[in-house]
């Protein structure tokens, strides 16, 4: 519709400069006219496509007017585009219409129009014959009745034509001869030339050759003048080519038929020369409509192109309104997002601060936790370690004292003395293995050990508590549990120690056992279950389990104990050392019962484990010279005596100088070397005395932790170690075992 309306509004423009826009409304009846004479003018030029939708247009525009002649005239052209492109049907049914528009307003010339065209088109169907004749004769009334020559004259040739063709001469005559009387000077020459033409043929096969050559000439002659008159459109040339073909034609024929053979070859000669002439014409006309179709479909094609552009050009409008609205919305969820991620980057890098601040202000507290933890052991050892020296004089004099039956009985307050110190000894001792082992300095070692010796040993040691309570200790060690293993042996001496002493603490005339069982024993992996039971006091169920908690203790009223508190807290860490865990068996009045489990590796059964067995042998039984080196004369005492108790020799030294010098002149069998001394310490002087003399063996006497002193003794070459203040029989059996080294050797 658009694509008709913007070729109206060009044609319209062109024929209307000044108007206004157009609207079918508006349209006069004079504008249809001249709508319906500009399809005419382009019928006349072929632009069929152009006159029909002119026709449209104007049909529209004349159905809105009510304006049935211009309907009429609308059908009347359509049907002769029809006509012209062979469409018949579409002819017909645009004449039909035209007659009865024509019909119904009695605008009988142009009825008359319609119905000689509709004869003519219905002749070329076989079953519309008789209607075609209908309408020639009905066409010849209409004219007839307006007097109208022109128009009467079509459809008579109309008529004689159809009846010459027929062979019907005699009906054909009844409509050339009124048809000759209507012919006058201002007749159109087509119309005479046909009229000439049907009447020679009329006269030719009639046998009147004259008449028919002289309307034959005739027709010859205007013909010939016709076609090269210019006024004349291709179309109208083409008509007269035909006639003079077909006037020629005849005239052969005639001239055949009164054997003139050389006349008729002749005309025979001219009948092709103009009938080419006609197809000539015929040809170019059809080159000219098909062009001109072409140039219409080219038109279509641009107008189409222009819609398909506008079309483009609109959706490309509507794309990029999408997209400039997509942008935006992009744009503002964009915007929006980068205003929440800066928002959100903005609080994290707040919390961020905020959780850099705290780390900060934690690794702070933690450092200082941790310092202050380091002084705290820092402080712990020194204090300890400056406790332990003065008190292993108190304990060793008084024990010394208390030996001697003279100032025993003088002094009935020694007893109370050594139990004082001794507790004071114990506490020190816990508190400082207690520090130890929360600040992971206690690490466990692998050394071979015997466990039999180990356990009897235990409970040798504690044989003074044993009696005291009067409590028998039953020791049983599974057949399957190999003597020798490997393991920390120190630590589990401790946890012994600690458990064992406990049950005698708190059992009176009763039983301790001792059970080392074998959970399971084989493949030289040894998972063992150490027990240690009594049928002492017992603890109460409420009090199990905070028993393990540093100084804590189950209060009884009746009875007093000796302790720190600490025991049972340092075994439970000690067993967490070795990944294992304590458990308790308790009943008041019934006993207790404690137990874990530690693996230990089967040992490859070495010297050292001879040695052990040697040094049992031995104790008591040499008689050895010791050089005891030490800056403290209480010392010097307590150690010389202790060592006299034995029957050992043995020799003094106030200072490291004053050992070399002892050591280089005297025959010892052992040095027990203190460490820190003025002078030349304990370290130098081993130093230099390894420079002359490799196999003395020098013991480090000192109350230095052990871990901290172990290294150092050894990298001067010192061939151990033993801590004051020491258990009494442990220091013995070191000094056998490194005497009896050098003997073996
Ligand atoms: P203490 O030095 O007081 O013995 P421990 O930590 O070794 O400290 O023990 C804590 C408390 O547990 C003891 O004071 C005692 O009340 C109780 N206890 C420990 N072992 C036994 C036991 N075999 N029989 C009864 N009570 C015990």
């Amino acid at each position: 519709m658009r694509k008709l309306f913007v070729y109206i509004s060009i044609l319209y423009s062109f024929l209307y400069p000044c108007n206004e826009a157009l609207s079918q409304s508006n349209l006069t009846a004079d504008d249809i006219e001249k709508f319906i004479k500009e399809a005419e003018s382009l019928l006349d030029e072929y632009k069929y496509d152009e006159a029909l939708e002119i026709l449209d247009y104007a049909n529209q525009g004349a159905q809105f007017n009510n304006d049935d002649k211009s309907l009429s005239l609308v059908s009347n052209l359509k049907g002769k585009i029809y006509e012209m492109n062979d469409e018949i049907d579409k002819a017909i049914t645009e004449y039909n219409h035209a007659i009865i528009l024509a019909g119904s307003s009695k605008l009988r010339n142009l009825e008359a129009d319609a119905l000689n065209n509709a004869g003519r088109v219905k002749l070329k169907k076989k079953e519309l014959v008789e209607k075609a004749l209908e309408d020639f004769q009905k066409s010849y009334q209409y004219a007839a009745m307006q007097k109208d020559t022109l128009r009467m004259l079509r459809p008579l040739l109309n008529l004689s034509k159809y009846y010459i063709d027929q062979g019907n001469y005699k009906e054909a005559y009844k409509k050339l001869s009124p048809a000759q009387r209507l012919l006058s000077e201002n007749s159109q020459p087509v119309a005479r030339v046909k009229l000439d033409v049907l009447l020679g043929t009329y006269y030719y096969q009639t046998d009147k050759f004259d008449d028919a050559n002289q309307k034959l000439n005739e027709a010859i002659i205007i013909s010939k003048s016709e076609v090269k008159n210019d006024k004349n459109n291709s179309d109208l040339k083409y008509c007269f080519y035909q006639e003079l073909a077909d006037a020629y034609k005849i005239k052969s024929n005639l001239s055949y038929a009164i054997t003139d053979f050389r006349n008729a070859y002749e005309y025979l000669d001219d009948y092709t020369r103009y009938n080419s002439e006609a197809q000539k014409i015929k040809k170019e006309v059809d080159l000219q409509k098909a062009s001109i179709k072409f140039d219409v479909d080219q038109y279509k094609k641009q107008a189409e192109k222009m819609e398909e552009d506008l079309d483009l050009k609109e959706s490309e409008e509507i794309k990029w309104r999408i997209s400039i609205i997509l942008g935006i919305v992009i744009i503002l969820i964009s915007l929006a997002f980068l205003i929440s991620s800066y928002k959100n980057n903005l609080q994290k890098k707040i919390l961020n601060q905020v959780l850099i601040d705290k780390n900060k202000e934690l690794l702070n507290a933690k450092e200082t936790a941790e310092q202050v933890s380091t002084l705290k052991s820092q402080f712990i050892s020194t204090v300890s370690h400056e406790l332990r020296t003065p008190l292993y004089g108190v304990i060793g004099l008084t024990s010394l004292l208390m030996e001697n039956p003279e100032t025993k009985k003088k002094n009935e307050y020694l007893e109370s003395l050594k139990f004082s110190g001794d507790y004071l000894l114990a506490l020190i001792n816990d508190v400082l293995q207690l520090s130890k082992i929360e600040t992971n300095e206690v690490k466990l070692e692998k050394v071979s050990f015997d466990i039999r010796m180990l356990v009897e040993g235990i409970a040798n040691s504690l044989h003074t508590k044993q009696k005291s309570n009067n409590n028998k200790v039953h020791i049983e060690i599974d057949d399957a549990v190999d003597s020798s293993l490997m393991g920390d042996s120190v630590r589990l001496s401790q946890i012994l120690i600690n458990l064992v002493g406990n049950a005698l603490k708190f059992t009176r005339d009763g039983n301790i056992w001792i059970k080392v069982k074998c959970l399971s024993c084989n493949a030289g992996l040894y998972n063992l279950r150490f027990i240690v039971k009594d049928d002492g006091i017992g603890i109460p169920k409420s009090k199990q389990k905070e028993i393990f908690d540093s100084f804590a203790q189950v209060k009884n009223e009746n009875q007093e104990y000796e302790g720190t508190g600490l025991g049972l807290a340092i075994v439970r860490k000690l067993i967490h050392l070795h990944n294992s865990e304590i458990y308790i068996d308790s009943e008041v009045g019934v006993g207790s019962e404690f137990y874990f489990d530690i693996k230990y590796e089967k040992a490859i059964k070495d010297e050292e484990v001879h040695l052990h067995s040697g040094e049992t042998l031995n104790i008591g039984t040499s008689n050895f010279n010791i050089l005891i080196v030490d800056d403290n004369k209480i010392n010097q005492i307590v150690t010389q005596n202790i060592l006299k108790k034995k029957g050992y020799s043995s020799d003094v030294a106030g200072n490291g100088a004053d050992a070399i010098d002892k050591v280089k002149v005297g025959d010892y069998d052992l040095v027990l070397m203190d460490i820190n001394m003025p002078e030349l310490n304990g370290l130098e002087a081993t130093k230099i005395i390894r420079t002359f003399n490799s196999q003395l063996p020098i013991i480090a006497l000192t109350a230095v932790e052990e871990n901290e002193i172990r290294i150092q003794a050894s990298a001067v070459g010192m061939n151990d170690v033993i801590i004051k203040p020491y258990d009494t029989q442990q220091f013995f059996q070191t000094i056998i075992r490194n005497i009896s080294k050098v003997k073996m050797i």
